[in-house]
């Protein structure tokens, strides 16, 4: 279990540093841990000065005055004090404020004081070595269903419009299970805005918390809510894969727990791009009736310079706070790839890979991750080895049979009926193809027969399949390697 507020400051540490746009949250968290300790408590931010705890009305030391604050921390506060500083980060950047805060660390370490900073980001890496970090805790999910409830009476309250609920309890429960990893202010805004669209509180409510959410974690860049739009029997082949999944379908579920089974992990696929690694990852979702939350390990490097390893950190609590959840690593071998060698970006990703594979190990939340991965030699060998994954399962090219499925779906989808088209010529056709590029046969040759004014033949099939190049004959020898490769580590998905 990871420290408490409250046990780092009793430990002694002279400075905590809490990364987080809930500064509320933070600060009333700060307010708690003085309270229980029993510690004096002062409160400086740039716009309110440095106010004593206990006595907020008249600031100690005037709005503006960071240096002064600082001094007087550092000269004045009773011993075992607790110092919340509200963004102070980007001040440490004047080297005045940079030497204080080294030497207030020092001290404070003597006196069994500790300073608090919390901050939106952008603290400088040489004063975040100086501290341990502190990450808040999502709202449980008790939590949550006291902020909806409390949301709920105070716009019953303060609005003239009449304003009801009709949600059973099982459905207040999927409510708060889909408004978990928010924080309490976020919980509150979206909950707000779904009842104040109609003045109701009721089960069509829940999509539309999923959708803001979604758009919410979606700004946040690196951990998306994926929605979910097939299932099992929109899988052609992958028959032993389906199976082992299908064996572990409840393995979840207290019954299971206490029929004495271990959570299932996760399982690492490779293979073939276009084979439908990713389609898996959705089925599974829908199948186990779990939230898919897809992280973009690429992303972290190229949107948040800087700010990767917090980034990657704050993606996993986020999961870990939606469990029950499947969590999909898309193209796991792009981000930490450079772990494998020795990489010219000064050591980051192989510390984001340690921080993933401590968490994967680690971690005692029912999340199961399903990574994914083409590039077989971009893979650090320490994440294949055993116990990481629960298996790792190769996707080849589908053979001819299960092309045929595949057709057969992707007409099904399309709302043709199959029996009507040659699918054992189309699929003998369709040599080297793979799922997504038999899903654009049918695409392509549905837009022609539009165009035409006919309904989809065979014969449009057949010219698609005709006109297409399939990828695997194009890079023949990288399929070849990988199968080479894959068949001495993988079991076969089909
Ligand atoms: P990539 O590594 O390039 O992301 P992938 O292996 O994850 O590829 P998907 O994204 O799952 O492949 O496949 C793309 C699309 O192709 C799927 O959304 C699906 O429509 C179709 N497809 C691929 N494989 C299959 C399959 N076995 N059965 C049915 N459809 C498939």
């Amino acid at each position: 279990m990871s420290a408490t507020l409250v046990s780092l400051i009793r430990a002694g540490n002279p400075l905590v540093l809490v990364e987080t746009t809930d500064e509320l949250r933070a600060a009333e968290m700060v307010r708690a841990a003085a309270e229980e300790l029993n510690r004096p408590r002062f409160d400086w931010s740039l716009t309110s000065g440095l106010r004593d705890g206990s006595a907020l009305e008249h600031p100690l030391i005037p709005p503006g005055e960071v240096a002064k604050a600082l001094d007087y921390i550092w000269g004045s506060a009773p011993d075992r004090a607790i110092h919340l500083f509200r963004d102070l980060g980007p001040h440490c950047k004047d080297a005045k404020i940079h030497r204080r805060v080294r030497d207030i660390v020092g001290r404070f370490g003597q006196r069994n004081s500790s300073l608090v900073m919390v901050d939106a980001g952008g603290v400088a890496q040489d004063i975040l070595q100086l501290g341990v970090a502190y990450e808040l805790p999502w709202p449980t999910p008790e939590e949550v269903e006291q902020i909806v409830k409390q949301t709920y009476h105070r716009l019953r309250q303060q609005r003239v419009e009449e304003i009801s609920s009709s949600l059973t309890r099982r459905q207040l429960e999927q409510l708060v299970n889909t408004l978990r990893g928010l924080a309490p202010l976020q919980v509150e805004r979206i909950v707000t805005s779904v009842i104040l669209e109609d003045f109701a509180l009721d089960e069509d409510d829940i999509p539309k918390v999923v959708e803001a959410k979604r758009y919410l974690l979606g700004s946040l860049g690196c951990l998306e809510t994926i929605a979910v739009d097939v299932n099992v029997c929109d899988i052609g082949g992958l028959n032993t894969l389906k199976h082992w999944l299908k064996l572990r379908r409840g393995g979840f579920t207290r019954k299971a727990q206490e029929f004495g089974l271990e959570s299932p992990r996760g399982v690492l696929m490779l293979g073939v791009p276009g084979c439908g690694k990713s389609l898996c990852a959705k089925a599974v979702a829908a199948d186990w009736n779990m939230p898919l939350l897809r992280l973009d390990p690429g992303d972290l490097y190229q949107k948040f310079i800087g700010e990767s390893e917090s980034r990657l950190r704050q993606a996993l609590s986020q999961a870990e706070a939606m469990a029950p959840a499947v969590l999909w690593i898309d193209e796991i071998e792009k981000a930490f790839a450079s772990a494998s060698s020795s990489s010219a970006d000064g050591g980051l990703s192989k510390r984001m890979f340690g921080t993933l594979l401590s968490w994967m190990q680690d971690h005692r939340h029912p999340i199961f991750i399903i990574a994914t991965a083409n590039d077989v030699s971009a893979l650090p060998p320490e994440l294949m080895r055993k116990g990481r994954f629960d298996e790792v399962f190769f996707v080849d090219l589908p053979n001819c049979e299960t092309r045929g499925e595949i057709l057969r779906i992707h007409l099904r989808r399309r709302k043709r009926d199959a029996s009507q088209y040659d699918i054992p010529a189309l699929a003998q056709a369709a040599n080297d193809f793979s799922g997504s590029e038999l899903e654009q046969v049918v695409r392509a040759a549905l837009f022609r027969a539009f165009s035409e004014g006919k309904d989809l033949s065979n014969e449009h099939l057949l010219a698609e399949v005709q006109a297409t190049r399939p990828l695997a004959m194009l890079s023949r020898e990288q399929v070849h390697e990988l199968r080479q490769w894959a068949s001495q580590r993988c079991v076969s998905a089909d």
